[in-house]
């Protein structure tokens, strides 16, 4: 087939093998393109990845990012380092809607035409229609959000310090929501915020750092032994939790919340109640459920034999438990194993085989020296032996796509 590239009108790459899209260089696409690299002949499809950004993030440390407990610049690397560029045709650009009828996927500086299109777009964070939180929550998404995120907190510091503010509140920081990403973004506000009081010459006690939750525990639905350990670790760190409180409105410096409309007051108000799809997926008329797409067993989109809707842009269903596999980095890597040899299996003619999730345990980090998790079938874990692990299974993601030097460059190895 003729494949067909034009970005401002200019580039026009003419081949008759297959073409692969890849639109998306998270978790799962980056894999799924490491895969396809990997067990494709060149001479077999042509393979084109794109992203808005030349770098490639570690989303799963956005909340360090957010926090200012790491350099941003760790949390990046360049997609060019990882991925072979001579055979995967890079085209950095933002995608702005995706056309499968047609076979097309439309760029901020072109389009591109596809013989099979991976969607790996990932998430935005859902807002569920609870007013202000759009316009007024802070939130953690990309490297972009989360540096923002933390310059803010520090602008807060400096205002106090320089008596530009005398509002005590200013300094409040205030977190909506205590899924994993709360309660891991919590414990490195908890760590930064001695770091900031010190910096700016402001006692710590003028600084609350509040989280507010609907359910009726933090971290709901995770083992209750760990939830009581994660709960009392913050709590004795200073965090005040509002649990079982239910965010009605979000204002540019609080928190509107409960039956009786509290308003809580913060200088910084951060919304992590939730994520769903990128909202390209749906503006290009997928239908959603619950903010993903319903996958296929073998992630084909649904009507369209050619698109997989992988990561956190679908939910594949799990039919032995009847609920769907957990979406996180862990299974967007794994459904890139997948999605990669259901490409091949097509360009040969043979079936697909089904996503199957190796559940192999969750662990969230409680900070630099602290987590809480389970592994091998609910084995828990505590503390150091945690953040060990938690290192572990960073590692072992940028040995995939980095090997050994990616680990030395970015890898967490001193952790206490
Ligand atoms: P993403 O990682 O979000 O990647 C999407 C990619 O698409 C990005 O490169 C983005 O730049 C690009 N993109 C987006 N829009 C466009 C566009 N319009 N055009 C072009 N490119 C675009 N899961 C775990 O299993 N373990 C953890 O410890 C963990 N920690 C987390 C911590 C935080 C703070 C957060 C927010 C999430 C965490 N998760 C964790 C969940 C996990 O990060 C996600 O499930 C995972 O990132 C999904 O991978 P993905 O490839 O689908 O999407
Ligand atoms: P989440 O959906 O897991 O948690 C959102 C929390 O916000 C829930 O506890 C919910 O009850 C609460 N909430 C929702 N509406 C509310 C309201 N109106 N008022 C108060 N509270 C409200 O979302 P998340 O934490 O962003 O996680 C997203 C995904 O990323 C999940 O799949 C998660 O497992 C994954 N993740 C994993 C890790 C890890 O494994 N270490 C870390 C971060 C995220």
């Amino acid at each position: 087939m003729l494949g067909f590239i034009s970005q401002h009108r200019k580039v026009i790459i003419l081949s008759t093998k297959p073409r692969i899209v890849v639109v998306g260089a998270g978790y799962a696409g980056m894999m799924t393109t490491k895969r396809l690299t990997q067990q494709l002949q060149p001479q077999e499809a042509d393979i084109v990845l794109v992203n808005k950004h030349n770098y490639h993030y570690q989303t799963t440390w956005l909340h360090e990012v957010a926090a200012g407990t790491i350099d941003p610049n760790r949390a990046r690397i360049m997609i060019s380092d990882v991925i072979d560029t001579k055979r995967v045709q890079m085209v950095y650009d933002t995608v702005t809607e995706l056309q499968p009828q047609n076979e097309r996927v439309l760029l901020e500086n072109g389009e591109l035409s596809y013989d099979y299109l991976v969607v790996s777009l990932g998430f935005e964070t859902a807002t569920f229609g609870i007013p202000g939180i759009a316009e007024n929550a802070w939130k953690i998404e990309n490297i972009e959000s989360s540096k923002a995120i933390y310059h803010h907190i520090e602008s807060q510091f400096i205002k106090y310090a320089s008596g530009e503010t005398e509002d005590d509140t200013a300094l409040n920081i205030l977190i909506g929501g205590s899924g994993f990403t709360g309660i891991e973004f919590l414990a490195e506000v908890v760590e930064k915020v001695p770091e900031l009081c010190s910096k700016y010459d402001i006692h710590q006690s003028k600084v609350r750092i509040i989280n507010v939750e609907a359910a009726p525990s933090i971290l709901p639905g995770f083992d209750e032994e760990l939830i009581e350990y994660a709960e009392k670790n913050l709590s004795d760190r200073g965090v005040e939790f509002r649990i079982g409180t239910k965010i009605q409105e979000c204002t540019p410096d609080s928190f509107i919340v409960g039956d009786d409309n509290e308003e809580i007051k913060a200088g910084t108000v951060v919304w992590t109640g939730g994520v769903q799809a990128n909202p390209v997926v749906g503006h290009s008329g997928f239908e959603l459920t619950k903010g993903k797409v319903n996958a296929r067993d073998d992630l084909r989109a649904p009507n369209y034999d050619n698109v997989f809707m992988i990561g956190d842009t679908s939910w594949v269903w799990d039919h032995e438990n009847d609920k769907p596999f957990p979406v996180n980095a862990q299974s967007a890597i794994q459904e890139a194993d997948t999605c990669a040899a259901n490409l091949q299996a097509l360009l040969q003619g043979k079936e697909t085989n089904n996503f199957v999730f190796d559940n192999k345990g969750t662990v969230a980090s409680l900070g630099k020296g602290d987590a809480i998790g389970t592994i091998l079938d609910d084995y828990k874990l505590f503390g150091k032996k945690a953040r060990l692990m938690k290192n572990v299974i960073d590692n072992r993601y940028l040995f995939l796509v980095g090997g050994p030097k990616l680990i030395l460059k970015k890898g967490k190895v001193r952790f206490f």
